[in-house]
């Protein structure tokens, strides 16, 4: 059980000139921290977001390279202090991939038995402006695992940028109290709910593209009894150049292993942590379940496709791709699980 309170189901549809939008946003920095997607040498990730950025934003492009979840779970933080975070936080820009990863961090760090009130307080502070993907990346999967490019849940608002409109669709109260709060500043139109033609098939197009370049990819549920049966030697061969860097680990949108360390001062870190880490599993005493390299490397694979969805009922790979493209041991996932449904 988490503990958010379960959003009330509301849809609404508005719809503005860009012009407008960046008005709102505008508007939004007076009481908002709000971050987004821009473009940089080449590559896009979320920046915070100023008066000048505004008009940088990028919509409707597949996922920044930094996963939603930085914003909830920091790489390292001293849980000794009380949190300084006052200010909401709108996160515009957030592809499908990412906003269903949150079913599992919020299972995890809100369970009833034990809550993080850090994350806590994070997720209550954010605000989530969900994005539809109008074109894909070489290494995005999402529709394997039964995700549609289209946020379908956990956003507040949904955005879509076509034929030169801002659409937006408002999903629960959070949302709709955050444009009641700058509606005077733009004209929000109130919009009926069938979508321009434009933007439908453009979604079509980004799903069974997507689809194609995946055709030989297993589906969760197949790469769950291929990972339980695999042997041995699979795991050796595909651990060969892995360098136990964890990068993988720290980009996906799903890892939440972290680690505990007192220091001196009275402060107690919480880091992020990897269990493809030399001594992840060590105890006192110096034994370690995991010594042998690639028992640590299949660990991965265990827990995203194994472990996490029996113990939380969620999926732990949302088909983001990120692992490929960080892996400075160019370790490819879905090569390994081709090769193993073969
Ligand atoms: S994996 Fe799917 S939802 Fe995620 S960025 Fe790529 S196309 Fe978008
Ligand atoms: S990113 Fe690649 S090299 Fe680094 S730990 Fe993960 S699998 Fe190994
Ligand atoms: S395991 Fe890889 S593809 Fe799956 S969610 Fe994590 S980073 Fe994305």
């Amino acid at each position: 059980m988490n503990n958010l309170p379960e959003p009330e189901v509301l849809v609404k549809h508005y719809e503005l000139t860009a012009e407008a939008w960046q008005k709102a946003i505008g508007a939004m920095l007076g009481s908002h921290t709000v971050y987004a997607p821009v473009k940089r040498w080449g590559s896009m990730d979320y920046e915070p977001i100023t008066v000048e950025k505004i008009r940088s934003i990028v919509y409707n492009e597949p996922k920044p390279v930094s996963p939603l979840k930085l914003f909830l779970l920091p790489v390292k933080e001293n849980v000794v202090l009380e949190p300084d975070i006052v200010r909401p936080l709108v996160v515009i820009g957030t592809p499908a991939c990412d906003l269903w990863a949150l079913d599992l961090l919020d299972k995890f760090y809100l369970n009833s038995d034990l809550i993080d009130p850090y994350y806590k307080l994070r997720r209550e502070k954010l605000i989530l402006i969900g994005t539809d993907c109008h074109s894909s990346l070489e290494h995005c999967h999402c529709t394997s695992y039964g995700i549609n490019p289209v946020p379908e849940k956990n956003q507040d608002i949904l955005i879509s940028v076509i034929d030169g409109k801002v659409l937006l669709e408002v999903h629960t109260e959070k949302g709709e109290r955050l444009l009641e709060s700058i509606k005077g500043v733009a004209e929000f139109q109130a919009a009926g709910n069938s979508l321009p033609e434009t933007l439908l098939q453009k979604r079509r197009e980004v799903k069974s593209a997507i689809d194609k370049a995946n055709k030989q990819l297993p589906n969760y549920q197949e790469t769950t009894s291929a990972v339980k049966n695999a042997g041995e030697e699979i795991w050796e061969k595909y651990a060969k150049t892995c360098v136990s860097c964890g990068a993988c680990a720290t980009i996906c949108p799903t890892c939440t292993c972290f680690l505990l360390i007192d220091r001196p001062g009275f402060e107690k870190v919480k880091q992020m942590d990897a269990c493809q880490y030399p001594g992840f599993q060590r105890v006192a005493g110096g034994e370690d379940p995991h010594r042998q390299h690639h028992i640590r490397f299949s660990n991965r694979y265990f827990c995203k496709y194994v472990f996490r969805p029996e113990k939380f009922d969620a999926l732990a790979c949302t088909g983001c791709g990120r692992c490929i493209e960080a892996c400075i041991g160019r370790i490819n996932k879905n090569e390994l699980f081709i090769e193993i449904t073969r």
